[in-house]
């Protein structure tokens, strides 16, 4: 029974080399895929491949920074030359968060979030689709946000990308936290994108025996949300507000990930799943 196994499989994960992609990787890799991952900062990522080289893992890696198009076509041609043509799995993790208030968004604050945290991973997966149909068995993870799914009041740009109404639930947030939540989440224009990718994906390509979900955390010890968390009050505020008590750990992400990798979760597709401590269902504080 291969239900609970990656073996022979290949991967991309982007951004691997901190915080949620990089539990990912090892993750993966534990499962016996073999892995090609990438991120911006050559030293770092070369760190990481020769510590993971040392553990036993197959991991290549490439740098890349995917708010390119062209290092996003480069990276493709990497992936296809390093595993025949065929992809099993493709994991688009990297992504930021831009602070900013909505009003006093710009108008090039704007597409450079959607460059980074939308178009990317829409290129990347166009890239994809002829590596991942030849492997016989895809499977497509999206990085969202829980910001993507439940609706922060006053929020007005939410359905700028008319991607989430389906998943439209309104998270009753005081007036306090609110107004930092505006400042942190603007991310949420991509991320309901992203939720809806995963869908329009799953449908079109799932003759293609491709399979496309979504994975929403909610906060993550990572060093992308390290600066909010260092701030002791506002830690207490989102861990009251999480009926689980706590933030989310890496692996707690990257176990989600795997297992809509495997082939366990074949008949799972187009769904967005949060991660978030019970945060996205929990109205009543
Ligand atoms: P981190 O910032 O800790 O790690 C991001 C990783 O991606 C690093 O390896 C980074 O390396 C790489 N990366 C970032 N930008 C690019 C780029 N343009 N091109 C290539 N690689 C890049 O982030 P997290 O692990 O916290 O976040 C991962 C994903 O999860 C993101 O999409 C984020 O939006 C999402 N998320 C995280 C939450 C959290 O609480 N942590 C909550 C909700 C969603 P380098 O900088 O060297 O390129």
């Amino acid at each position: 029974d291969n239900r609970w196994s990656l073996k022979g499989m290949t991967a991309l994960v982007t951004g691997g080399t901190r915080g949620i992609g990089h539990a990912v990787v090892e993750e993966l890799t534990g499962l016996g895929a073999r892995i090609h991952t990438c991120s911006r900062t050559e030293t770092e990522l070369n760190e990481y491949l020769r510590d993971w080289e040392g553990k036993g893992f197959e991991v290549t890696g490439s740098v890349c920074d995917v708010s390119s198009r062209a290092q996003r076509e480069k990276l493709m041609e990497t992936v296809s030359s390093k595993f025949n043509g065929k992809l099993n799995i493709l994991i688009n993790n990297a992504g930021t968060g831009k602070p900013g208030r909505t009003v006093e968004f710009t108008a090039e604050e704007f597409s450079s979030i959607m460059a980074v945290n939308f178009e990317f991973v829409y290129h990347l997966c166009q890239l994809a689709h002829p590596l991942l149909k030849a492997s016989g068995a895809g499977s497509i993870v999206l990085m969202s946000s829980v910001a993507g799914v439940v609706s922060l009041k006053y929020l007005s740009a939410y359905g700028a990308t008319k991607g989430t109404s389906f998943y439209h639930r309104v998270y009753v947030a005081g007036p306090e936290l609110l107004d930092k939540m505006i400042d942190i989440y603007l991310d949420n224009f991509a991320s309901g994108a992203l939720n809806q990718l995963a869908k329009s994906l799953a449908c079109e390509w799932a003759q293609d025996n491709i399979r496309a979900n979504s994975i929403a955390p909610w906060f993550i010890k990572t060093s992308l949300v390290e600066p909010f968390l260092s701030k002791k009050s506002f830690t207490e505020e989102v861990i009251r507000r999480t009926p689980l008590g706590r933030v989310g750990d890496p692996k707690e992400v990257s176990s989600l990930v795997a297992f809509l990798c495997l082939p366990a979760s074949s008949y799972i597709t187009g769904q967005t799943i949060c991660v978030d401590g019970g945060m996205s269902i929990n109205c009543f504080d």
